[in-house]
C-alpha cells in the first residue's frame, strides 16, 4: 500500500492520478475506462480539478464509464442530498460523460425484493465491463469504505446496509444538522466489490479520520475497520492530508514521507501533467 501524505490539496493529487490513468488507458467505446466514484465532502476538490482538466481540453470522459459507491435509500434523484444530485452538480453536468455511461444505485427501492434485485443488477453491470479499473473512495471516521460500516464482511458485495450513529452524525451536516433527516439505510457496493477493482485510491482528510487512518495503515486487517482490507490489495493508494496523520507513529509518518518525497508537491505534479499531456 502506498501512503501519500501531502501538505497540499489531496483532491489535486487524486485528480492528476485519475486523469493520467484515463489518458494512458486510451479508452474507446469498445474498451472504456471504468471508474468507481465516491461522494461526500472529501472528493469535492478532486472533482473541481477534473472538471478543470476537461475544460482545458486535456481530459475527455467520452469513453469513461462510472459506477458510484452508494446511495441513500429513500432519496429520489431530485432530492438535493441524493448522491445522484451530488454527482451531477460536482462532475457529470460539467464534463462530456455520456448519460448512459453513468451508473448509480437506485435508492428508491420499495421493498427487500427490489433492494436485492437492484444490488444484483449493479454487480452484473460492473462484471459486464470486466470490472472496475480504478475505484476512488473516501473513509468515514469509523473507518468505513463506501457504507461498509464496522463489522461488514470484508468479502461483501453490493447490498443494503444500515448506517451507524457515527455516520448519521457525520453526514447530518449535509442535512442542516438534523439527524432525523439523514436516511438510516443505504445501498452500497461491498468491500469485496471495491477490492476487486484493479486499483483503489482512497482519500483521507481531517483530524476526525486520524484514528481510522491509524487502523488502516498500522494495525491488522480487521472487519471493525473495513478500510484495512486495502492492505490486501495489490494496488492500493491512500492520499492523506497532514491532519489525518495525527494518530500515526512518527516512524510511520516519516517513512512514507521519505519514500514518496518526489510525489507530494501537487502544484508540481499538475505542472508536469500539463506539460506532458496538453496539446
Ligand atoms: P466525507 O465522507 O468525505 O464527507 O468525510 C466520507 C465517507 O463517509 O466515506
Amino acid at each position: 500500500m502506498r501512503l501519500i501524505i501531502t501538505e497540499k490539496n489531496i483532491g489535486d493529487w487524486a485528480a492528476v492520478h485519475v486523469a493520467k490513468r484515463i489518458i494512458e488507458a486510451n479508452p474507446t467505446p469498445e474498451k472504456p475506462f471504468v471508474l468507481g466514484l465516491p461522494t461526500g465532502g472529501t472528493p469535492v476538490g478532486m472533482y473541481k480539478r477534473l472538471v478543470q482538466f476537461y475544460k482545458d481540453g486535456i481530459l475527455s470522459f467520452e469513453n469513461v464509464v462510472t459506477f458510484n459507491m452508494d446511495e441513500y435509500v429513500g432519496l429520489d434523484k431530485d432530492n438535493p442530498q441524493s448522491y445522484w444530485r451530488y454527482m451531477h452538480d460536482n462532475l457529470f453536468d460539467h464534463v462530456n460523460i455520456k448519460p448512459e455511461n453513468v451508473n448509480m444505485l437506485n435508492g428508491m427501492v420499495k421493498n427487500e425484493e427490489e433492494e436485492i434485485e437492484e444490488c444484483r443488477r449493479y454487480e452484473e453491470k460492473i462484471a459486464s465491463y470486466g470490472g472496475i479499473d480504478l475505484f476512488v473512495g473516501g473513509i468515514g471516521p469509523d473507518g468505513h469504505i463506501a457504507f461498509n460500516e464496522p463489522g461488514s464482511s470484508l468479502s461483501s458485495r453490493t447490498r443494503s446496509k444500515e448506517l451507524t450513529k457515527d455516520t448519521i452524525i457525520a453526514n447530518s451536516r449535509f442535512f442542516g444538522g438534523d439527524l432525523t433527516k439523514v436516511p438510516k439505510v443505504s445501498l452500497t457496493v461491498g468491500v469485496g466489490t471495491v477490492m476487486d477493482a484493479k486499483e483503489v485510491l482512497i482519500l483521507v482528510n481531517g483530524a476526525s479520520k486520524a484514528r481510522a487512518l491509524h487502523y488502516a495503515v498500522e494495525e491488522g486487517v480487521n472487519h471493525m475497520w473495513t478500510i484495512s482490507a486495502l492492505q490486501l490489495h495489490r494496488s492500493g493508494i491512500i492520499v492523506s492530508d497532514e491532519d489525518a496523520t495525527l494518530e500515526l507513529k512518527v516512524g510511520t509518518y516519516r517513512y512514507f514521507k521519505d519514500i514518496e518525497a518526489n510525489n507530494l508537491d501537487t502544484d508540481k505534479l499538475i505542472e508536469e501533467f500539463y506539460a506532458k499531456y496538453k496539446k
